[in-house]
C-alpha cells in the first residue's frame, strides 16, 4: 500500500510541518499505516495564526452573500468527490463506506450549505425610541481555532468552520491526528474554490502538542472543540489564562428509554440502530436501554437476537453492519469494558471480545457488539462512557423510576424515548438532563437546533443561530437624535 505524506494547509499552501516530524497513520480496518500526519508545533500554529490575522480584514469586510458563495463553491467540489471522499473517510475510520457515503460526506456539504444561507438571513437587531436608536451590531472575533474529534472527521470539521467563516471570522482547524486524511483532500477542494489564503488554515498533529499551542496562543479569539469531557476541561483551564471564548461539545451516556406502549417493532429496530451505528462510536448513541419491567423479558431477547444477526466485516462490503473500531488502544479499552461488565456481576448476552476476520482485515480492529444485563445504574459499566459497541440493558418500575436512573449519571447529552403516550413523551422530555431529546426517533437532526449538552457533556450550544452567535461578538451602539 502507497503511504501518503500529509500536509498542513497554511497560507492557502500546503506545507510541510516545521519540525519536519510526522507520525503513522493506520488504517483501523487493516492495521496497515496508510498515511503520516505532520507533527506541527507551535512554530507552525504561529504561521497559521499569522495567516489568519492577515486574511481576517478582507474576509470579514466581504458581503455576507460572498462569503457564502464560496462555501456553496466547496459543498459543490465535496458532492464531486463524494465517493472519493467517503472512500477515505471510511480508510482512516473504520466505519462502514456506506455510512460515509450515506452520512458523513453528505453532512459536510450540508453543513456549508446550511451556514452559508444562514449567515446571509443573520441580522443585526435594532431598537428604536422617540430620542434614539440602539442597534447591536455582530461582529466576527478574528482568529478562531475549531478542535474536533476522529469519529465524525470531515462532518464535524465542516459542522465548526462553516458557520465560522459565514460570518467572518478566519479559522485554523485542527482535525484528530488519528483521522486527517479527509481534512487535507479538503484542503486542496479550498484552493480549487479559490479560497482567499488564509481564510482556513489546518494545522495537523497530535492534541497534547498541536493542539495545546492553538489553545493557548493569544491571538486566537475562541475555540470550538467537539471531543472527550476529559480533554474539554483541560482546555476550558488553559483557555481561562487568556479569556477566550469557547464552546465545548463533550461525551455523553446516552440513555434509551422504553416505555410499553411503544410502537415496539419500530423502537427495538431504532435502538438497536441507535447502539451501534459507527461502531457506537458516536456521542449520540443510546447505550443505557432502559425497558419498562412488563416487556424487559421479550425486549432483551429481541434485542440480543437482533444484534447477533449484525455483521461486523469489511468497511468496504456493502453487507457489512459495523466496520473496524479506531484503533487498538481503543480496541483494548473496550475488552476492559466488557470484563469490567463481567467482574460488576453482569451477564454478557453477546459479543464481549474482539474478533479476528481474514483476507485484507486479518490485521485490523473490530469488536463483537455486546450486549450486558444484570447490571445496575451506579455501576461502573453505567456510569462511563465507553464510545464503542457495548450497551447495557436495565429494566424499570415507573416514570419516576426511569426519570431518576436516566438522569442518574454525570453525563446530558441526548436520550432518547419511545412511548405512544404524547402527554408522557412531553412530561418525560421535560424531565430528562439531556441538551437533545428524541421521542419516537433517534438522531433525526435539523441543523437550525441549538445542538450540545448538559452536565458534563458539555457547555455552550452550537448549530443554528447558536453557532452564529457564537462565532460573533454584539456590539451595542446607542445613537441619539433628540433635542
Ligand atoms: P479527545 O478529547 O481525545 O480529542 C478531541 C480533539 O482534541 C482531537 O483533535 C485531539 O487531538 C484534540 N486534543 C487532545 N488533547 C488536546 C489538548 N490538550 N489541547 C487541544 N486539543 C487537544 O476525543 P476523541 O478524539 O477521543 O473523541 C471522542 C470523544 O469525542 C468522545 O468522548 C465523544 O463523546 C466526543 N464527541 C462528542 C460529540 C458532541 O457533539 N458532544 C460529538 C462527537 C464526539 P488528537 O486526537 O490529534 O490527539
Amino acid at each position: 500500500m502507497s503511504v501518503v505524506r500529509l500536509t498542513n494547509y497554511i497560507a492557502g499552501i500546503a506545507q510541510a510541518p516545521a519540525s519536519l516530524e510526522y507520525l503513522n497513520v493506520i488504517q483501523p480496518a487493516t492495521g496497515e499505516v496508510h498515511a503520516e500526519v505532520p507533527v506541527s508545533s507551535s512554530q507552525d500554529v504561529e504561521a497559521a495564526v499569522q495567516s489568519g490575522r492577515e486574511a481576517f480584514p478582507g474576509w470579514s469586510r466581504l458581503p455576507a452573500a460572498e462569503r457564502a458563495g464560496y462555501l456553496l463553491r466547496l459543498a459543490d467540489l465535496i458532492e464531486r468527490d463524494v465517493d472519493s471522499l467517503a472512500r477515505a473517510e471510511s480508510d482512516d475510520t473504520g466505519k462502514p463506506l456506506s455510512l460515509a457515503r450515506s452520512l458523513d460526506i453528505p453532512r459536510a456539504s450540508a453543513n456549508l450549505r446550511y451556514f452559508a444561507a444562514a449567515a446571509q438571513a443573520f441580522h443585526s437587531e435594532s431598537h428604536p425610541t422617540p430620542s434614539a436608536i440602539q442597534y447591536t451590531l455582530r461582529k466576527p472575533l478574528g482568529v478562531v481555532a475549531s478542535i474536533s474529534p476522529w469519529n465524525l472527521p470531515l462532518y464535524l470539521l465542516t459542522w465548526k468552520f462553516a458557520p465560522a467563516l459565514a460570518v467572518g471570522n478566519t479559522v485554523i482547524a485542527k482535525p484528530s491526528e488519528l483521522t486527517p486524511v479527509t481534512a487535507t483532500r479538503l484542503s486542496a477542494l479550498c484552493q480549487e474554490a479559490k479560497l482567499p489564503p488564509g481564510v482556513l488554515n489546518i494545522v495537523h498533529g497530535p492534541g497534547a502538542v498541536s493542539g495545546q499551542a492553538l489553545v493557548d496562543h493569544p491571538a486566537v479569539a475562541a475555540i470550538s472543540f467537539t471531543g472527550g469531557t476529559v480533554t474539554g476541561k483541560a482546555i476550558a483551564v488553559s483557555a481561562a489564562s487568556t479569556l477566550k471564548k469557547f464552546s465545548l461539545e463533550l461525551g455523553g451516556k446516552n440513555p434509551t428509554l422504553i416505555f410499553a406502549d411503544c410502537d415496539y417493532e419500530v423502537a427495538l429496530t431504532t435502538s438497536v440502530r441507535a447502539a451501534f451505528a459507527n461502531q457506537g462510536e458516536i456521542c449520540l448513541c443510546g447505550s443505557r436501554i432502559y425497558v419498562e419491567q412488563s416487556i424487559y423479558e421479550r425486549f432483551l431477547q429481541d434485542f440480543v437476537e437482533r444484534t447477533s444477526r449484525l455483521i461486523v466485516g469489511d468497511p468496504l462490503d456493502p453487507e457489512t453492519d459495523l466496520g473496524a473500531v479506531i484503533s487498538e488502544p481503543h480496541l483494548q479499552k473496550l475488552e476492559r469494558f466488557a470484563q469490567v461488565a463481567r467482574d460488576e456481576g453482569g451477564t454478557i448476552h453477546c459479543g464481549g471480545r474482539r474478533l479476528a476476520l481474514s483476507g485484507r482485515c486479518a490485521k485490523g480492529s473490530f469488536f463483537a457488539p455486546t450486549v450486558v444485563s444484570g447490571l445496575g445504574t451506579t455501576c461502573h459499566f453505567n456510569q462511563a462512557e465507553i464510545f464503542g459497541p457495548l450497551v447495557s440493558i436495565l429494566p424499570f418500575a415507573s416514570d419516576a423510576d426511569v426519570v431518576e436512573q436516566a438522569n442518574g449519571t454525570p453525563y446530558g447529552l441526548s436520550a432518547s424515548l419511545w412511548t405512544r403516550n404524547l402527554a408522557r413523551g412531553h412530561r418525560i422530555a421535560d424531565a430528562l438532563e439531556a441538551g437533545v431529546v428524541w421521542v419516537n426517533c433517534w438522531m433525526v437532526r435539523d441543523l437550525r437546533t441549538p445542538f450540545g449538552g448538559m452536565k458534563q457533556s458539555g457547555m455552550g450550544r452550537e448549530g443554528g443561530q447558536e453557532s452564529l452567535r457564537f462565532f460573533t461578538e454584539p456590539k451595542n451602539v446607542c445613537v441619539h437624535f433628540g433635542e
